[in-house]
């Protein structure tokens, strides 16, 4: 389903970030990659929904090649690709409610399909009894799971969490992997970077090990050895 092959990337300023990384994702998969702070994961995340290019190699989604994308199929790529980040990204003026309701829109969903879906979305990462308080009335375990609800509420058929729980506590960080892990039971591809050692021991199941750019280890049932 997603390919990556013998990614390189350079940025302008000369920073080697990838070096001829390969591996691929398949449909329903849990991917969590797992390296130190500067190893490459977010640039890997960001290659593949085309906010950057590579400098060498390919990644296909579904055979297509993402760099060779054009603006409307980009759009399309990242409506089936849905976004969780470490910060959140809430819009802070709105209520939990206008945020996930302002995502559906953006994707083209009716008013009747908003009213039906954000009170069941919400409920699902359990935070449905904050759905009229606004981002900085939540604490930072509470933002994250509304920005897990706004990422799955269209549906997309992957979700990448780029280090979602960098900034949480051990027992918030337990919630949204545990939240992580059920979506992808309900079927969603799920791709989930960290540099965290409790976070990769509690998730299981397939480890990339990324260092200075390089995979160093594919583990199909991995734990960290850094
Ligand atoms: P990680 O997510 O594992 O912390 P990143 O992908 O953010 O790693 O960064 C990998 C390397 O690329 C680091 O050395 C970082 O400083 C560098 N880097 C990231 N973004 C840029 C950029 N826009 N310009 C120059 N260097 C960058």
């Amino acid at each position: 389903m997603i390919y990556y092959d013998k990614v390189s990337k350079t940025y302008p300023d000369e920073t080697v970030a990838l070096t001829d990384v390969s591996f691929s994702v398949e449909p329903k998969e849990f991917v969590t990659i797992v390296g130190p702070s500067g190893a490459g994961k977010t640039t890997l995340m960001k290659l593949l929904i085309a906010e950057d290019r590579p400098t060498g190699g390919t990644i296909s989604f579904e055979s297509a090649n993402v760099h060779k994308m054009n603006r409307r199929d980009i759009g399309k790529l990242r409506r089936r690709i849905g976004t969780v980040f470490q910060d959140y990204r809430l819009i802070p003026t709105k209520t939990i409610y206008e945020n996930i309701a302002f995502a559906m829109e953006a994707a083209g969903r009716t008013d009747a399909e908003i009213a039906a879906d954000v009170p069941h979305v919400l409920e699902l990462v359990d935070i449905g009894h904050k759905i009229w308080n606004f981002p900085k009335e939540l604490s930072g375990g509470e933002r994250q799971r509304v920005a897990i609800a706004r990422a799955i509420v269209t549906q997309p058929d992957v979700v990448i969490a780029d280090e979602p729980t960098g900034n949480l506590d051990p027992t918030n960080t337990a919630e949204i992997v545990r939240i992580l892990k059920k979506i992808n039971q309900l079927g969603t591809t799920v791709l989930l970077t960290t540099h965290n050692k409790g976070v990769v021991d509690t998730v299981g199941g397939r480890v990339i090990t990324i260092e200075k750019g390089k995979v160093i280890k594919d583990d199909k049932n991995g734990k960290y050895i850094l």
